[in-house]
């Protein structure tokens, strides 16, 4: 079997036609696996979705419990097998509930990563690497310009910003999946423990986060409190409410917004983000690699992203590579169907 017969990327997604089944796909299909909770890999209208817990209990909350025909929870590390085809969910280390899927037959083994990072993330599990002949990897951040600073220095660049000004209220822009929860985890891994405020639209996925186990600490609404008691507060919302009038009703706000993009100081400008923090939720370009080579896999698909460069570099490397170029997978800017709620 060749692997370009067990897995055909189509215009829904990637199709493996043994079992008649999609993984992430963009269009309603019958059978869907699905990587993680964000928009762009999992949505609403398949007649079964096969997933960890957590992306089911995501998908729920943004879409409503009746978000597919059916749902089923995959255990990870257990396989699951469909004529003859075994799909196995390993830890990916994006979000909470994300998973890279597995799917083997015949000794062939091919892993789809969805999106992956490997730097710490206290709110989800780590990436697992996975030895396969086959690895498929996004590469949002697949280029030698994004290798991420240390998230402990941007968590302090907050921190020490909120101590100069504390007149001024601090908005942190951040996706209300996975990255809101990971910078809140974060600023109390630093020792900051005053409440933090929450952007309504922020709210329900952080605490089913909270409820998950993150450490997320004392979390506020925002909405309501009056403007004198949110000076020196952090609050966190959706990247788009930073330009918004709601961030008027601040205290003289420093806007700041929480973003792998924010390496690329015009994005920053453009957006009138005051103090922009690096912090992604993707691999860099080191981590693409190193990546890679840890699974040993002698061919490379790049689902994604900065296809081009990953792709060379690959082809330097010895390795089999090509790009997928597949469409309707974003980037962090995944479109944040809340945001627009206040
Ligand atoms: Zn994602
Ligand atoms: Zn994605």
């Amino acid at each position: 079997m060749r692997p370009s017969d067990l897995l055909i990327p189509q215009p829904a997604g990637l199709y493996c036609p043994l079992a008649d089944i999609f993984i992430d796909p963009v269009f309603p299909v019958d059978r869907a696996l699905i990587t993680h909770g964000h928009s762009d890999h999992a949505r609403a209208g398949h007649g079964s979705v096969l997933a960890t817990q957590d992306t089911l209990g995501i998908m729920g909350i943004r879409y409503g419990e009746h978000f597919a025909g059916q749902a089923q929870t995959a255990q990870l590390g257990k396989s699951i097998e469909i004529n003859d085809v075994r799909f196995t969910f390993y830890p990916a280390g994006h979000v909470l509930g994300s998973a890279q899927i597995a799917v083997e037959t015949k000794g062939l083994k091919i892993i789809v990563s969805g999106d992956y990072k490997r730097a710490t993330d206290p709110t989800c599990l780590p990436f697992e690497p996975q030895r396969c002949d086959v690895f498929i990897t996004e590469a949002t951040f697949g280029l030698p310009v994004f290798t991420h600073p240390d998230l402990a220095e941007e968590v302090q660049k907050l921190l020490r910003s909120v101590k100069l000004f504390p007149e001024r209220a601090h908005l942190v822009g951040a996706y209300s999946l996975g990255k809101a929860q990971r910078v809140i985890a974060l600023i109390r891994q630093a020792g900051y423990d005053a409440p933090l405020y929450l952007h309504g639209a922020l709210e329900k996925l952080t605490n089913y986060y909270a409820n998950r186990g993150a450490r997320l600490g004392l979390l506020k609404p925002v909405a309501g409190v009056p403007k004198e008691d949110l000076q020196g507060a952090i609050i966190l919302c959706p990247p788009s409410a930073i330009q918004d009038v709601w961030a008027r009703k601040f205290p003289d706000p420093v806007t700041c917004f929480a973003s792998g993009w924010m390496r690329i100081r015009a994005r920053a400008r453009q957006r009138g983000v005051e103090l922009p923090l690096v912090v992604s939720d993707h691999a860099d370009w080191p981590d693409l690699q190193r990546t890679i080579l840890e699974t040993q896999a002698s061919e490379v698909w790049v689902t994604h992203g900065q296809e081009d460069a990953l792709v060379h570099w690959c082809q330097s490397v010895g390795l089999n590579a090509q790009p997928l170029n597949m469409v309707g997978y974003g980037d962090e800017g995944e479109t944040e169907p809340e945001a627009q709620a206040s």
